[in-house]
């Protein structure tokens, strides 16, 4: 699929909703995400203690969340904090999703784990710092797996697109935007929940677009709240970070953005009617 459209000024035509090539709903496990009931995937930041896992993994999905987000390979940003379980971590993926009974979304840093990461997961993130990752783009092409491609925190709507436009023309149609948040002068939140993102994407291409509340807010009181708004805004789904024990997460992490699991089927009530309600106004 490369090249045949290289000449296209904006850098993107596959996913160019003019074109109709791109799918609008995107399956997660058998789940389909996009222009359908909310979606939600929950779970802890990072793969730490296997039984909280899995404690974690079913109390979201008694909640109703349709995935487990959990992180193996984690982008820190200091090169001294948890990286995370890495290869040892995919290979619990298995038992974990046995137990708990989910697909898994989990993500991906580096293109040589790809084909092991694909294996063993149902859908790959492709984090904020690595949007950029044109090898790590172009080798999802051929995962075989949805990928989920967050936003770059200092990126422009064009340019996600573009990097969407890259799994895509390497052979990979099924792609969820998320949008998480971009840095902004003012740290009032972790990161400013980017909002016209949702609606600017939305017009350029029928990708499904979630949002991930929690690296947004930073802070566990402002989870619910960076959700609402993004439901207003009329997201596909969410990417929400849950733990059962939040104190007992390795620190420095996530712990203060950590949202309840017994929260999150309310949550999802609230934004599917916040959604419904703000797209009849
Ligand atoms: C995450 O989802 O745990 C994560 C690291 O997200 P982001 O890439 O948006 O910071
Ligand atoms: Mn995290």
């Amino acid at each position: 699929m490369v090249g045949r459209h290289s000449t296209n000024a904006r850098g993107y035509w596959f996913v160019d909703r003019a074109n109709g090539v791109v799918p609008s709903a995107v399956h997660v496990g058998a789940t389909p995400v996009g222009r359908g009931p909310l979606w939600c995937a929950a779970g802890p930041c990072a793969l730490e203690s296997f039984d909280d896992a899995v404690a974690t993994g079913l109390a979201v999905r008694q909640q109703g969340a349709h995935a487990l987000r959990i992180g193996i390979f984690k982008p820190r940003t200091s090169p001294y904090n948890f990286q995370g379980k890495q290869g040892p971590g995919v290979k619990l993926l298995p038992e974990l999703k046995a137990v708990v009974g989910l697909p898994v979304v989990t993500e991906v840093l580096d293109p040589r784990d790809v084909g092991l990461v694909a294996e063993a997961a149902d859908c790959l993130q492709v984090g904020t710092r690595n949007m950029t990752n044109q090898a790590l783009l172009k080798e999802l092409g051929g995962a075989g797996r949805p990928v989920l491609l967050k936003r770059g925190y200092r990126t422009p709507v064009e340019e996600w697109l573009r990097a969407a436009e890259f799994v895509v023309a390497h052979g990979n149609p099924a792609v969820i935007l998320c949008a998480r948040g971009i840095s902004s002068f003012d740290s009032s939140l972790r990161f400013m929940p980017d909002l016209g993102a949702v609606l600017a994407a939305r017009e350029r291409t029928d990708l499904p677009v979630v949002f991930d509340p929690s690296h947004s807010a930073g802070r566990v009181d402002a989870v619910a709240r960076v959700a609402l708004a993004a439901a207003a805004f009329g997201v596909d789904g969410l990417l929400v970070e849950a733990h059962v024990a939040p104190e007992r997460m390795y620190q420095p992490g996530d712990g203060r953005q950590a949202y309840d699991p017994a929260k999150i089927s309310g949550l999802m009530a609230a934004c599917t009617e916040v959604r419904d309600v703000a797209a009849g106004l």
